[in-house]
């Protein structure tokens, strides 16, 4: 076993369980992992765009209103030009007129300070408006390959029930030592496939509601599955 880092003392996982979580939510990815149009491309404002679209909403609306906003403003430029009521008009089904505005403002900060460009560090990324630190490490991992940790709703239950990690803080996605033990586990290689894989697999596979654990790659590792297997064996019987 060992301590983590001096101050997330309660947080002790095995390196061994650490590898195993790696490697197989990269390879779950790469043989079950979602395919979306802001995966895989090389285009930082892209990417910061989906990231954007994609809070607080369902990915499944996303998709359509992606294509049709990168249709009309496939630029820095060409948003910051925009009018806000077209912006709001086209993410209108995402049912959050905020965003309308965040991303034009982001677009004519982009212009006037950072020559057009998405910046490429966490600390410039968090000056846009909306910008928190999920969307920063997903712009610096997804569009700058950064070797960087995100944390969300469902990433914090994955680690959760597989290594039995709870915060104490109200609102665990800005509690600092669950960041710290995140990053702690970030893979050296393929770590867009390794965050990609947590996104889909916390909603695919480790879902809020009805977990598919006994189909489960980490039923080896998981202490939620090691608590709960006679349970969940008497529940798949019973649906078989
Ligand atoms: S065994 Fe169940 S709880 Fe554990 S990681 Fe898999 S789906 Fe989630």
């Amino acid at each position: 076993m060992i301590e983590i880092k001096q101050d997330i003392r309660e947080y002790v996982v095995d390196n061994k369980a650490i590898r195993k979580f790696q490697v197989s939510i990269q390879n779950w990815y790469v043989n079950d992992g979602r395919s979306f149009p802001w995966r895989n491309i090389n285009e930082p404002f892209n990417i910061l765009v989906s990231e954007f679209l994609l809070q607080k909403t369902n990915v499944e609306k996303v998709e359509s209103v992606y294509k049709k906003f990168m249709n009309y403003w496939p630029s820095v430029q060409s948003l910051s030009r925009a009018r806000i009521s077209s912006v709001s008009k086209v993410i209108k089904s995402l049912g959050l007129k905020y965003k309308a505005v965040r991303l034009k403002t982001t677009a004519k900060m982009l212009e006037e300070n950072f020559n057009c460009e998405v910046p490429r560090k966490s600390d410039k990324l968090l000056k846009l408006p909306g910008v928190g630190k999920y969307i920063a490490s997903a712009v610096e991992c997804f569009a700058f390959n950064k070797q960087k940790a995100i944390l969300d709703t469902n990433v914090i239950r994955i680690f959760n029930r597989v290594f039995d990690i709870k915060s104490k803080k109200s609102r665990p996605r800005n509690d600092s030592r669950l960041w710290n033990f995140a990053q702690t586990l970030v893979p050296v290689n393929k770590v867009k496939e390794y965050n990609w894989g947590l996104i889909d697999f916390g909603a695919l596979v480790c879902k809020s509601k009805n977990p598919l654990c006994c189909k489960c790659i980490l039923y080896s590792i998981c202490i939620f599955y090691k608590k709960n297997k006679t349970q969940l064996k008497t529940n798949e019987r019973e649906k078989s």
